[in-house]
């Protein structure tokens, strides 16, 4: 069965957006109600043996397979899948294979196992497959042919750069083609041959017929099937012709009962083509009425990110990342391998909104959706990155030799009341890493942590008291003195008696794990790397990635690859999917705990 609708109450708290309002205008008006469903897609005899379709609204989300799917593409993948999911309706995963040229299995997967993990679900009471666009190539043929019958079509054979010239442009009414005004017969035999192989690649091309002086260049006389020698993964060698695009998209929707066909904007001069071929296909009975609607919104533009397939592959095939899940990719699988989680992209989808105006959306926003989605979830951890040792030379004689005291601290410090948190366990002894910024020789202004004199906490262990350091020939310092206050741990009756100007985190020499931090930052340092035509690799950010080794605290010796943590006081780090095994540590820096690229 179809997912009920949502309660009232719950798409009340969701903003609206213009899509909302269709779709509610759509149903209070009963605009679909009559529509049939046969269980799977096809034409209107199909659909007609059908029952009632229980699917309120039918959306879908049609990627090309020729590459992996990004930020951008999960913003429609949520709003696609969203909207069917709030008002009763399906979302269709359908793979717009028509391109005999373009696909491959590998992307198929990618994509299937992207939308998966944002949480969507495509299938439905006998489907649960997702469907493919070349599956409609038979009826394609068809409806071309009944365009032609209807003298809606033609078989042009022009040469190119005949067609190009002849087509004007936007000063420029169009020339018609000396080949328009062959009769239905002519044509059909003509069209007949270019699908039989009679005909050279490009030698001619079928084209609706409709205007030639149309203000909107989309409909002087569009291209809808050309001839092509090309072997699909699909359909083999069936077929040397292809329907084009701006043919085929409209039908795919048709055919799949879809009600409101959602993509970005530079679809929108489409629009009249789809209403007219959608139109002409109802009119002669083969698709069944009311036809699919095509609306627009605004693609997403985020900073310091590119989102061209094209220049995305440069990255790639030019070794400028680690391939396609480079945690610093804005592919879905680089954006899940860093750490961004479901959650996070969908309430980033929500926040962002659907327009029809371009605008561009900052970065900070998606990591901000990041830091809402994980507040309340990521364990605490305490992780030290630039690690340096502090001795706590008095600890043998007022703790006792080799002595190591064991402390805790909740996983969650801020859960619910009632809620049951786990406990962190770790101990302090004589040596504890800490952050080598921790300590200052000469303390700048305002420096509440350590330098001589001075006193602070080890977080969730004792209040130390600064004495100095120790350094190596080069000046490096090699070691941070300190005495321990006794009776003062945190979690005791003492623990407030010595007063502390700062809490820093820690982790002990004695139990703290060695691990590979990916410490990862925009790729780029422009905001808008490729606009205007600028050269995007100049603007790679040389600090986009530093590896650093530095200890973490013992409760995380056997975590699982993918599992999320907060560091504290240093941001959001995620075990990394591929290399995080077998006993190797390896996180990688999903965000800050603040954005450090505001200005
Ligand atoms: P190509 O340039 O290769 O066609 P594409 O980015 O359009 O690439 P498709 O696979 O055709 O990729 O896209 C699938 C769907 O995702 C389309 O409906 C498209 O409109 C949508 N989409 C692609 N990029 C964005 C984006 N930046 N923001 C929102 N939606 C997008
Ligand atoms: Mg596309």
């Amino acid at each position: 069965m179809t997912k009920p609708a949502t309660p009232a109450t719950e798409q009340d708290n969701k903003p609206s957006n213009f899509l909302r309002q269709i779709i509610e205008n759509d149903l209070a008006q009963g605009t679909y109600a009559s529509r049939r469903w046969a269980g799977s897609p096809g034409d209107a005899a199909h659909h007609a043996k059908g029952e009632p379709d229980p699917a309120k609204i039918r959306t879908r989300f049609p990627p090309e397979p020729n590459g992996y799917l990004h930020v951008g593409h999960a913003k429609s993948i949520c709003i696609n899948f969203g909207l069917a999911r709030d008002y009763g309706g399906v979302c269709h995963l359908r793979f717009d294979d028509t391109n005999p040229e373009k696909e491959d299995t590998e992307y198929v997967n990618s994509i299937i196992d992207a939308v998966k993990w944002l949480g969507f679900s495509w299938s439905q009471p006998g489907n649960y497959a997702a469907y493919q666009a070349s599956d409609y190539f038979d009826f394609m043929y068809r409806a071309a042919e009944s365009l032609i019958e209807a003298g809606h079509a033609y078989v042009d054979e022009q040469t190119p750069e005949e067609m190009r010239v002849n087509r004007g442009d936007f000063s420029k009414p169009g020339v018609n083609s000396p080949f328009r005004a062959r009769t239905p017969a002519e044509n059909l035999a003509r069209f007949r041959e270019m699908r039989d192989g009679k005909l050279a690649d490009g030698a001619a091309v079928l084209r609706a017929k409709i205007d030639m002086a149309s203000p909107n260049i989309n409909m002087r006389d569009p291209a809808i099937y050309r001839i092509r020698r090309a072997t699909h993964h699909n359909t083999g060698d069936t077929w040397c012709i292809y329907p084009m695009y701006t043919f085929a998209h409209p039908i795919e929707d048709a055919l799949e009962q879809i009600t409101h066909s959602i993509c970005t904007l530079e679809f929108e001069d489409q629009r009249p083509f789809y209403d007219w071929l959608m139109d002409r296909l109802c009119e002669c009975g083969l698709l069944a009425a009311p036809a699919p609607k095509q609306y627009e919104f605004s693609r997403l533009n985020l900073t310091y990110v590119i989102t061209s397939k094209r220049k995305l592959a440069q990255l790639v095939n030019e070794g400028k990342v680690n391939g396609w899940d480079d945690p610093r990719m804005p592919t879905i699988v680089g954006l899940r391998r860093r750490g961004y989680t479901p959650e996070s992209l969908q309430l980033f989808a929500e926040r962002i909104g659907v327009t029809k105006s371009d605008s561009w959306i900052d970065y900070s926003t998606l990591e901000g959706c990041l830091r809402e989605s994980l507040e309340n979830t990521a364990h605490r951890a305490m992780a030290v990155l630039d690690p340096v040792k502090l001795v706590l030379t008095n600890w043998d004689e007022v703790m006792g030799a080799d002595h190591l005291e064991p402390c805790t601290q909740p996983a969650l410090p801020h859960a619910d009341e009632g809620a049951e948190v786990p406990t962190r366990h770790f101990k302090i002894g004589k040596e504890v890493w800490i952050e080598r910024d921790d300590f200052a020789e000469v303390p700048p202004k305002g420096y509440k942590r350590l330098y001589p004199g001075n006193k602070v906490r080890l977080k969730g262990g004792y209040v130390i008291e600064c004495t100095g350091c120790t350094k190596d020939a080069n000046g490096l310092i090699t070691e941070v003195l300190a005495t321990v206050i006794p009776d003062t741990k945190s979690g005791t009756p003492g623990s407030a008696t010595v007063k502390a100007s700062a809490a820093i985190t820690w982790v002990g020499v004695n139990d703290g794990l060695q691990a590979e931090v990916r410490m990862y930052d925009r790729l780029f340092t422009d905001a808008q790397p490729d606009a205007g035509g600028k050269d995007f690799l100049a603007a790679l950010n040389p600090d986009s990635l530093k590896v650093v080794t530095a200890y973490v605290e013992p409760s995380l010796a056997n975590v699982p690859a993918g599992a999320h943590f907060q560091f504290e006081r240093h941001g959001y780090f995620v075990t990394d999917r591929m290399d995080h095994a077998g006993g190797k540590l390896v996180f990688n820096k999903i965000t800050g705990l603040k954005d450090t690229w505001a200005k």
